[in-house]
Order: C-alpha cells, then structure tokens, then sequence
C-alpha cells in the first residue's frame, strides 16, 4: 500500500469552507464561502448571485462540530 500514509480526503472537511443561505430579497439559495479562521460568528454584506440585492450574512460555526448556520437579513 505505497499510498497508506497519504490523508483521505474527508468529503464533510472539504464542505465545511462553503455554505447555503437563501436571499432574504429573492428566497433563491446561494453559496458562499467560510473562512472559518475568521471566527466563530460573523457577519457581512454579500450580493444575492440571482437578484444582486445585498443580504447582510449572520455566520455562526459551532466550534465542535463545524457546523455552519447563517442568518440573512434585507440591508434596507
Ligand atoms: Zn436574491
């Protein structure tokens, strides 16, 4: 087994940089990107990719599982 000592991909380590909301103008879901170095709660302004409308992004990681919930919220 030449490859034993390499690291197996984890599928759920690879997802964890990316997450789902749904727009709070539109209701479509978009994608966004985690930099989980940031903290475990955290917020900013990221346009909607269907309508172009900014949501205001509440992030929150849990610290032991990783888990990722995000929040939207109108900037209007
Ligand atoms: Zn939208």
């Amino acid at each position: 087994m030449p490859n034993a000592q390499f690291p197996i991909p984890n599928p759920k380590n690879f997802m964890q940089n990316t997450a789902e909301y749904y727009c709070a103008y539109c209701g479509e879901p978009n994608l966004t990107f985690i930099d989980l170095s940031a903290g475990g709660q955290q917020s900013y302004v990221e346009d909607c990719q269907v309508c172009c409308n900014p949501n205001i992004l509440y992030v929150r990681v849990d610290e032991d599982t990783l888990d990722i919930e995000i929040d939207t919220e109108s900037e209007s």
